[in-house]
């Protein structure tokens, strides 16, 4: 029995060491890359001593996207390592979820710059023991998602309802779709269905991790629900002890 303890431990110790190992190796692939471009476009500025304007400008513009990158990237790796640490207990209050979903309509509009219909359901005032900046977070990112995996023309669908006693927070959208066999993992540090995809559009991969972790501190589940070609559903569920009702 003892031998048998040890070497389930081992196997465990294993498995966690090559998750530190591959989560590492991946921070400095993500950053390495944007760290080759900035470098190779100051080389070429001080190398050379007369750039025309046009060059200069595409330079300047390249750097700052590749710097806005690493920011983007350090701040969620940031977030992650603070929700990771169970020493940071949740900062709980009774959450108006009616509010950061009118908050988060404005900013999906801007961020979809007129390329999508955006629908705002709201059908319970009812509001979510738990953290206001946290949830905001969780729900701001599905919708961002939504907004970034669904092309021109496409229907965003943000909804709030209680049933069965239970809180459910969706986000619908008629993008792209997820293949069935990578939905179990999208909540994985840097998983993506297509890389360059997520890049293009500003993702780390950090995104539905963090949102995972959010949702684990508020005893609340993801539901994923998808057809390629048709689009996604995701759903937020919080069980009854979470909610306060305004009935
Ligand atoms: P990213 O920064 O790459 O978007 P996320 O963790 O937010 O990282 O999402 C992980 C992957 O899940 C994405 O790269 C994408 O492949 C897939 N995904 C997330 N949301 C959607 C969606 N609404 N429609 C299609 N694919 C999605």
């Amino acid at each position: 029995k003892q031998k048998l303890l040890i070497s389930r431990d081992i196997t465990s110790y294993e498995r966690i060491d090559a998750m530190r190992r591959d989560f590492i190796a991946n921070v400095s692939h993500e950053l390495r890359t944007p760290l080759t471009v900035i470098s190779g476009y100051l080389e070429m500025l001080s190398a050379e001593s007369e750039i025309d304007l046009e060059m200069q400008r595409h330079a300047l513009t390249a750097m700052t996207e590749q710097a806005a990158r690493m920011q983007h990237l350090v701040e969620d790796l940031l977030t992650l390592s603070r929700l990771e640490n169970t020493l940071n207990k949740l900062n709980e209050s009774s959450v108006d979820i009616a509010s950061i979903l009118r908050e988060l309509r404005t900013e999906a509009e801007s961020l979809s710059g007129g390329r999508h219909t955006i629908h705002l359901g709201i059908d319970s005032e009812d509001q979510i023991l738990g953290s206001r900046e946290e949830l905001r977070s969780a729900f701001g990112n599905l919708v961002s998602n939504a907004i970034r995996y669904t092309p021109e023309g496409g229907e965003i669908n943000i909804h709030w309802e209680v049933k069965d006693g239970k809180g459910m927070f969706y986000v619908r959208d008629t993008g792209m779709g997820i293949e069935p066999e990578h939905i179990p993992r999208l909540t994985e540090r840097f998983y993506r269905v297509d890389n360059s995809r997520s890049r293009q559009t500003g993702g780390t991969g950090l995104g539905l991790a963090i949102v995972k972790h959010i949702l684990n501190r508020h005893q609340a589940r993801l539901k994923i629900n998808s057809e390629v070609g048709k689009g996604s559903e995701f759903c937020i569920q919080f069980p009854e002890k979470r909610l306060i009702s305004k009935q």
